[in-house]
């Protein structure tokens, strides 16, 4: 096991020991060689970098961040940028390792790798932002590169952020290379279809998951927690392709009820004015502990790690757990929600449509030619469907949850690509 002792992450909940604790466990399932185990543990690669950025009050202040690639054995690291003023090398070591099992579950030819840079971009204006981006590219853009490193949009950073991004590193090269970075605005070689990809995956897999289960899922209830671009989405595309009754949605400032069900384009003009869902008039208050809790067939977690734990798991009455943000479960909290029968849709696999849509966007720029966005859902419907079979397949092959399932399958190729390449 662990020849890396010294350097193990300290705090007992920190998103790298679970991703770390996730990994071991699976490793043993599949009695994977210790070599390769060791390897999969630690990121390949990550860079550390201060950034002055001149404010707008005419002084520089000094933001720090990080670009991690986890492991490129089966292609290009690809990952998204977070701006988060809680953001950890550790939260982003975990992202990177959650995105290298994203791209192989997903049997698309691409590594793992994240970024993220400790800033409150709530509080920032639109020139800051953009010279805090244009920074972090001149610091990081010597590892990037459309077959060494790609990134992409995360928590609060968008298609402007991402075009301020490509220019950036477009001005470095001397020429326009815009497939350095996906979810860019269409007029800048965005793809079709990349806006509501996340949601639109995961709601492929619940339609999936409640075929498998037997459930009907037409007029079912659902409940969603963070309403930023997986969130909202989801709660447009749960109602248009599933029929469903979103009965709750939350963000960081509070959530909203209504058991007749939330209309959407209401609740998205209500948080365009007031800056959040909290307070919609067509709705009773619910705090988003209480959100988790509900009485639901299906829980959409989609804002940030770890809010189903140990300690509120057991209270969770979901049939169906969609997990639209990355690692909103504990380790300990996927034991209690197995044995209570809830089928999880583990957040790799759930919410693999964002990256799947942005290896299209790549694909399409490097050939200089878009598809139209009904062809982009067709794919990416057929490479959720066969993603989420194996996920499945494999979970009941050894009689696991799905979580440590769809490791197993995610694993195996990378370990196998990693055995071809000599790496072990
Ligand atoms: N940030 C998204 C994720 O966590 C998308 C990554 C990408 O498109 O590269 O999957």
């Amino acid at each position: 096991m662990s020849q890396r002792k010294e350097n193990e992450p300290q705090s007992a909940i920190n998103p790298f020991k679970t991703a770390q604790r996730q990994l071991d466990e699976a490793a043993a399932v599949m009695e994977l060689d210790s070599a390769a185990h060791e390897l999969l543990r630690w990121p390949s690669r990550e860079l550390h970098v201060t950034l002055p950025v001149k404010m707008d009050n005419g002084k520089t202040k000094i933001f720090h961040g990080f670009r991690v690639q986890y492991n490129d054995a089966r292609g290009p690291n690809k990952g998204g940028i977070r701006f988060h003023p809680d953001e950890t090398i550790d939260t982003v070591r975990a992202l990177g390792a959650w995105m290298t099992w994203k791209t192989s579950v997903m049997d698309i030819p691409l590594g793992g790798g994240k970024g993220g840079i400790i800033c409150d971009p709530k509080s920032m204006s639109a020139g800051e932002l953009e010279r805090l981006s244009r920074a972090y590219i001149r610091q990081v853009g010597g590892i990037l590169g459309p077959k060494k490193d790609i990134p992409a949009p995360d928590v609060y950073t968008t298609p402007q952020i991402m075009a301020w991004m490509a220019d950036e590193y477009s001005m470095m090269q001397g020429n326009n290379e815009f497939g350095v970075i996906t979810g860019k605005p269409l007029a800048l070689g965005g793809s079709a279809g990349r806006g509501d990809a996340t949601a639109r995956g995961g709601i492929y897999c619940v339609r999936d998951a409640a075929d498998e289960l037997g459930i009907d899922i037409k007029g079912k209830t659902a409940a969603i927690q963070g309403y930023g671009n997986a969130g909202s989405f989801a709660h447009k595309l749960a109602v248009e392709l599933l029929g469903m009754k979103v009965v709750a949605v939350s963000d960081s400032k509070g959530g909203i009820y209504n058991p007749d069900g939330l209309w959407y384009e209401n609740v998205l003009a209500h948080k365009a004015q007031t800056g959040s869902v909290a307070g919609f008039p067509e709705a009773e208050y619910i705090s988003n502990e209480a959100l988790l809790e509900l009485d639901v067939d299906v829980l959409f977690p989609s804002a940030l790690e770890e809010v189903i734990t140990g300690n509120n798991a057991q209270r969770v009455k979901a049939k169906i757990i969609a997990e639209l943000a990355n690692g909103p479960t504990t380790p300990e909290a996927d034991d209690i929600l197995y044995k209570n029968g809830c089928y999880v849709i583990p957040d790799f696999l759930c919410n693999a449509g964002g990256v799947t849509v942005s290896w299209f966007e790549m694909v399409q720029n490097s050939y200089g030619y878009y598809w139209e966005e009904d062809e982009v859902h067709k794919r990416l419907e057929k490479k959720m469907k066969t993603a989420f079979s194996a996920v499945h397949k494999a979970s009941r092959k050894y009689g696991v949850h799905n979580r440590l399932g769809a490791y197993i399958v995610a694993i195996e190729r990378v370990a196998e690509a990693m055995k071809l390449r000599g790496w072990y």
